[in-house]
């Protein structure tokens, strides 16, 4: 439940620059966005912008993470993985919204943080880990949708193997930070197909896990 009185004004905004399926403008409504940033930024939790989370790395900006999330047309029958849990802000968001979530963090500080937020709201439908989430999640594959919320050179095949057929896998492609398109990738019998869906500024992905 969020009852913060800035969420109202900020869902109008996510709404009239494109976020328009109702599930996903609740399931942003439902998110308090506000424990997701540290104390210096709560003030500005209900503004449309990224914000800082520490190690270099950002929450993403809400209208970003509804177009993402929209684009994922989800059901209650999908299983989702997630590269770059980060704060866990774009994780609490999908959960409502999926049957379950494989997340991937390679910051072992940021996966804490996020971990105990979800057990805060009572998300228990997010299995979380520390890792490389370039390698994705063999174990649970195939997935029927991925989102890789960090920029990578190009389209990790890695990923796409343990994409199902039929399935999408949202992610912004390009490593000049200026430069970056996220696109929607639809893993066909014969390969795969992309959907340019506009510019976008993600921090990028990167190799191995980080230090403690
Ligand atoms: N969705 C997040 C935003 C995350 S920013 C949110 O809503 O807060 C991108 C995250 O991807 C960062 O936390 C970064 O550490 C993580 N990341 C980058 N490369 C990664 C990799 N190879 N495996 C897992 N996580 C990675």
């Amino acid at each position: 439940m969020n009852d913060d009185p800035r969420i109202g004004p900020l869902i109008a905004e996510l709404r009239e620059r494109g976020v328009t399926d109702a599930a996903v403008l609740a399931a942003i409504e439902g998110v308090p966005r506000e424990i997701f940033v540290s104390e210096p930024f709560k003030a500005r939790a209900y503004e449309n912008v990224a914000l800082p989370i520490g190690r270099h790395q950002t929450i993403s900006q809400p209208l970003v993470v509804g177009l993402m999330t929209q684009a994922l047309e989800l059901t209650d029958r999908t299983k989702v993985l997630e590269v770059g849990t980060g704060s866990g802000y774009q994780t609490a968001v999908l959960s409502p919204l999926c049957r379950r979530i494989y997340s991937i963090e390679r910051h072992p500080q940021l996966h804490d943080e996020a971990e105990s937020r979800f057990r805060r709201l009572g998300l228990t439908n997010i299995t979380a880990i520390i890792g490389d989430g370039s390698a994705g999640w063999p174990g649970q594959a195939p997935f029927e949708r991925i989102i890789v919320t960090a920029a990578a050179e190009d389209v990790p095949m890695v990923l796409l193997n343990q994409l199902a057929i039929g399935g999408l896998m949202i992610i912004p492609i390009g490593v000049d930070e200026h430069d970056q398109r996220l696109m929607r990738v639809t893993r066909t019998a014969e390969g795969a197909e992309t959907e340019d869906m506009g510019a976008v500024r993600f921090v990028p992905l990167l190799p191995g896990i980080a230090d403690k």
